[in-house]
């Protein structure tokens, strides 16, 4: 049984995010709303058998200091040290190009914490399945194929991280596959 202050905190984590994320969408503005991506890498994440209540919380907060004005210390402040340490490793560093960024989520997969290796195998199974369900029709194929590729050379660095994540990935990298064609 998970106790009381555990859901209050992850209760709180999910307030903060649904606050910190209102009105951004996703696909450039024009896609579902920006939330359900963060519930989604949540829920993911909770079918792993090795989730604790820091990864499911770092899972909420994931893309809060990338994409809103939260800081790492805003988190660290509220929900620790622990917490704050897993989004620092999902955060790219915006100083650098897109191209640079991709590369080095490349190069850091193997080296993340198990905690961010899970969380990163559920936000880019996320990904996938709503690139299989809604391909963004106003991106080029030749765009979304690079996505798709890209995702599977990160998660390439995450093997032997967790089955059951992993499993999840593969399902939805499939889906994206076919959906996008060659
Ligand atoms: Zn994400």
């Amino acid at each position: 049984m998970i106790d009381a202050d555990s859901l209050q905190r992850i209760a709180l984590a999910f307030d903060m995010a649904t606050r910190a994320h209102e009105g951004q969408r996703r696909g450039h503005g024009r896609g579902e709303p920006f939330i359900n991506h963060v519930a989604d890498v949540a829920r993911r994440v909770s079918r792993s058998a090795a989730v604790d209540e820091t990864t499911i919380i770092a899972a909420l907060l994931h893309d809060v200091v990338e994409k809103t004005d939260h800081t790492l210390d805003d988190i660290e402040a509220t929900f620790g040290a622990e917490v704050a340490k897993v989004v620092g490793e999902m955060t790219d560093d915006p100083s650098l190009s897109r191209k640079a960024r991709r590369r080095r989520q490349i190069e850091e997969a193997p080296s993340l914490s198990s905690r961010a290796k899970r969380v990163k195998l559920a936000d880019k199974a996320s990904k996938m399945a709503s690139i299989a369900e809604t391909p963004p029709r106003w991106w080029n194929r030749s765009k979304v194929r690079g996505e798709v590729d890209w995702a599977r050379q990160v998660v390439s660095g995450l093997t032997g991280t967790d089955p059951d994540l992993e499993a999840d990935f593969d399902v939805e990298w499939r889906r994206a596959d076919s959906a996008v064609g060659s």
